[in-house]
Parts: C-alpha cells; sequence; structure tokens
C-alpha cells in the first residue's frame, strides 16, 4: 500500500489474487523463499511517456502514455491498450496484473502487460485519432517488439487504432512484423480475434452451466455494455438459443422484451458512433433509462457484465439474486466488486471470474501471433474450434484447481492459483533474475 499510493483498483485486483493464492504459499515454502509473491506483485517495468498531438483547431494536445510490462516468466508481455478518460496508473497495473494469470490460464506462451492512455476518443475525428495514434507509437515503439511485448486493443482502441498504431510502428522500423494483434485481416489480423473475447465467455460460461445441468439455451440474458466484448457475446448467446434483452453504454440502457436486435446496436455503435439511446427509435417498443447501473434491475436468469471495472457492486448483486439470476460471466475486467463477489459465492450463484472467462481474446491473440510467425493464416472455422477447446479447457482446469484446495465451485480461487501456479514454477525456474 505504501510503495503504490492511491492505486485503488490494484490493491483490490491484488488482494483477491494472495488471499486465493494463501494455501498455495503453505505448500510451496521454496517459493516463499526465492521471494516469488513479493516478485510477483512487482511489473518488471513501467513506462510512462508523454503524448503531444495536434487537434483539428491547430491546438497542441498533451496526454500521458502508458505501457506496464508485468511478467514475462511464461512468455513475451501481452495484453491491451485503453484509451479512456479514466485511465492512470493504478487501472493500467490492475489490468496487467490480471493479464498475467488470464495468459497463463490460455495454456499458452504469453506473459502479461498492458497500456494505453487518457486520451478520449470520444468526439474525435478521424484526423485526431490517427495523429493521436502515431504520436503514442512514436514512443512505444521504442519498448515493444514481436517477441518482447505485444499490444492489442481494449477500451476505446478497436481495429481503426490498431490499423493507425500498427502503420506507424512499421514507418518506424520498416519491419512487417506481427507486433500487435487486433490487426485487420488484409494485413496480418485473424479471423474471430473481433468475435473471441465474447464468444469465448459463451463457451466458457456453457460448460459452467453444463455441469450445473443447465444452459443458455431458453436463458433469458442480461448483458452490460455495447462494445467488442457485449456485442459479440449477444450474437453467440442468440445463436445458443437464449435471449438478450437489455444491453447498455456509459449513459443508461435499454430494454427489449422481444431480444435485442444486434444488427441495430451495431449500426449505432460501430457504423453511427452515436448513443445506445437511439435504439428506441429503431424499435418503438423498447424501453430506454437513463443511468448505465439501472441494467441490474432487469429480471435475468443470467448477467454478463461486458463494460468495465467495479459496475456491478453489491446492491446489484442483491436485485439479481432476489431475481432469481442464477449464473453470472464476467466479460469485462474486474466488472464485479469484491463484495458483489462473495455474496454470489455464497449463495452459490455460479460465477466466472474474467481472468478465465474473458481469455478468450488474447488467447486468439495468440493464435494470431502463431500465424503471423507461420506467414498463413487459418480458416474462420479452424480458429473458432481452437479458441472453443481452449475455453473448455480453462473451465476444466479451473475447476479442477478449485476441487483440489478444497474450494469446489469456487471458480475465483480456481483460477487465481490455476494461474499462479504454472506462472511460479518458471519464475523459481529461472532464478532470481528480476
Ligand atoms: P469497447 O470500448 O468496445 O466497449 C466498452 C463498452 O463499455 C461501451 O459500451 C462503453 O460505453 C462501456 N463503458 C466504458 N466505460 C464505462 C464506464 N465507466 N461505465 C459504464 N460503461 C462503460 O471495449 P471492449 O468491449 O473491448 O471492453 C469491455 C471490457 O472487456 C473491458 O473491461 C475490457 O478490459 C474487457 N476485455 C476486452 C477484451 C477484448 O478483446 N476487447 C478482452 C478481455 C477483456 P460508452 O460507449 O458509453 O463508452
Amino acid at each position: 500500500l505504501k510503495r503504490n499510493p492511491n492505486e485503488t483498483e490494484f490493491h483490490q485486483a491484488v488482494k483477491e489474487v494472495l488471499e486465493s493464492i494463501e494455501p498455495v504459499a503453505e505448500k510451496h515454502p521454496e517459493w516463499m523463499q526465492a521471494g516469488i509473491f513479493s516478485r510477483f506483485v512487482e511489473p518488471e517495468r513501467q513506462i510512462i511517456f508523454r503524448t503531444a498531438w495536434v487537434d483539428d483547431n491547430g491546438d497542441v494536445q498533451v496526454n500521458r502514455g502508458f505501457r506496464v510490462q508485468f511478467n514475462s516468466a511464461i512468455g513475451p508481455y501481452k495484453g491491451g491498450l485503453r484509451f479512456h478518460p479514466s485511465v492512470n496508473v493504478g487501472i493500467i497495473k490492475f489490468l496487467g496484473f490480471e493479464q498475467i494469470l488470464k495468459n497463463s490460464l490460455t495454456g499458452l506462451p504469453i506473459g502479461g502487460g498492458k497500456g494505453g492512455s487518457d486520451f478520449d476518443p470520444k468526439g474525435k475525428s478521424d484526423g485526431e485519432i490517427m495523429r493521436f495514434c502515431q504520436s503514442f507509437m512514436l514512443e512505444l515503439s521504442k519498448h515493444i517488439g514481436e517477441n518482447t511485448d505485444i499490444p492489442a486493443g481494449d477500451i476505446g482502441v478497436g481495429g481503426r487504432e490498431v490499423g493507425y498504431l500498427y502503420g506507424m510502428y512499421k514507418k518506424l522500423r520498416n519491419d512487417f512484423t506481427g507486433v500487435l494483434t487486433g490487426k485487420g485481416l488484409s494485413y496480418g489480423g485473424s479471423l474471430a480475434r473481433t468475435e473471441a473475447t465474447g464468444y469465448g465467455l459463451c463457451y466458457f460460461m456453457e460448460e459452467a452451466l453444463n455441469a450445473k445441468g443447465k444452459s443458455f439455451k431458453g436463458a433469458t440474458v442480461t448483458v452490460s455494455g455495447s462494445g467488442n466484448v457485449a456485442i459479440y457475446a449477444t450474437q453467440k448467446i442468440h445463436e445458443m438459443g437464449g435471449k438478450v434483452v437489455a444491453m447498455s453504454d456509459s449513459n443508461g440502457y435499454i430494454y427489449d422484451s422481444k431480444g435485442i436486435w444486434l444488427e441495430t446496436i451495431q449500426r449505432i455503435k460501430e457504423v453511427e458512433r452515436e448513443r445506445i439511446s437511439k435504439y428506441i427509435e429503431y424499435h418503438p417498443g423498447s424501453i430506454y433509462k437513463e443511468g448505465c447501473t439501472g441494467i441490474w434491475d432487469v429480471e435475468c436468469d443470467i448477467a454478463l457484465p461486458c463494460a468495465t471495472q467495479n459496475e456491478l457492486d453489491e446492491q446489484a448483486a442483491k436485485t439479481l439474486i432476489a431475481n432469481g439470476c442464477f449464473a453470472i460471466g464476467e466479460g469485462a475486467n474486474m466488472p464485479t466488486t469484491p463484495e458483489a463477489v462473495d455474496l454470489f459465492i455464497k449463495k452459490k450463484v455460479l460465477f466466472g471470474p474474467a481472468k478465465a472467462a474473458n481469455a478468450g481474446g488474447v488467447a486468439t491473440s495468440a493464435l494470431e501471433m502463431s500465424q503471423n510467425s507461420m506467414r498463413y493464416s487459418w480458416s474462420f472455422e479452424e480458429v473458432d474450434a481452437k479458441l472453443k477447446d481452449i475455453m473448455v479447457t480453462i473451465y476444466k482446469n479451473v475447476s479442477a484447481a478449485a476441487k483440489e484446495y478444497g474450494e469446489e465451485d469456487n471458480l475465483v480461487v480456481g483460477a487465481n492459483i490455476a494461474g499462479f501456479i504454472k506462472v511460479a514454477t518458471a519464475m523459481y525456474a529461472q532464478g532470481i533474475v528480476y
């Protein structure tokens, strides 16, 4: 706490993990002796840099850029870039820390990192977005590389931004490599990467639901957010026979008892770049309410928070449980507050934690890296099949770890332990190099 003042989200993430891996520490005194636990919570490297750019009025704007290279024990640093005004070092560190365990759970050779900026893409012109991305990459390019650190997208960084970032990297380095993932299909992107986090979330949750004799089929579902993760989770739920009745953005939420029309959401968010409130103009029978957290008042069987951290608190958890909700799957990173998580676990609500449930995005990014290295592309079906296989395996490993450590059905503990053991084993084997 003293070393990292005011990094609330980072403390929250570390506390949860350290508490659940206590039994591992008891089993491995040699890891304690080698300082694995204290090294594990300290990033290997963190870079903070000025990003200056010129807006459409000719005025100079200054933002702050971040890249936290947290842990490279099992592979090169890998994790997204977030562009949002709320970004600060504590948020990037919490995301990077979670990323270490998530990447470990995928079973693929990728370490943990995260980055971004307090730049707000909302309301910016295409030219402004491009100039910002170019300036950001001017500095970031010094610290990344296809075998060192491979960034990707996150909130506020989608296909358009990755394109501008990649173009600038190539211009600076004169090197066509897979240094970023989430690239466009015409320049090294992987089929199914766009869909991967949302689809993967559904594959993971379906496996977990099936183990309890339940399914998405016939279920009423609430999905918060309306970005990349939320859109493709909704698409997959509809394919699996469930019905998504509510979605949101940072201003409010929509409710459509007939089931959300995803084409309308995609048009509003991806083409018109408008607010979700516009949905009711296209579907007059639907309802819009101001305030995004109101979405948890909607009655549902399954809730998937897919917007941002700490969007589902204890009060929302109580309402969901009272309304009969029997499963939660975290599509966003750390969307559920610790009090809400405790309540769900106590009340035996099936709870799929982010680092396991939303690992499909980064897993498919690692598949993009493999395809880039091979100079080859797999079909959509091939990538999707691998993604499904990875998510099912993650569920099995996480639930087995929970059982082994006497916490059957607690997938939070299972994910933390299963993810940590691989990283700790690698750190121990490599000696005290950092
Ligand atoms: P997008 O930028 O595509 O969408 C984010 C969505 O969340 C938007 O609907 C946005 O609304 C809403 N949102 C953002 N900030 C807030 C806030 N403070 N309060 C309420 N709503 C908010 O991002 P993604 O879909 O890519 O990411 C969503 C979450 O999933 C994040 O936590 C991210 O870290 C996580 N994630 C993403 C992965 C990916 O592959 N994309 C992989 C793994 C995790 P508005 O439009 O109003 O801002």
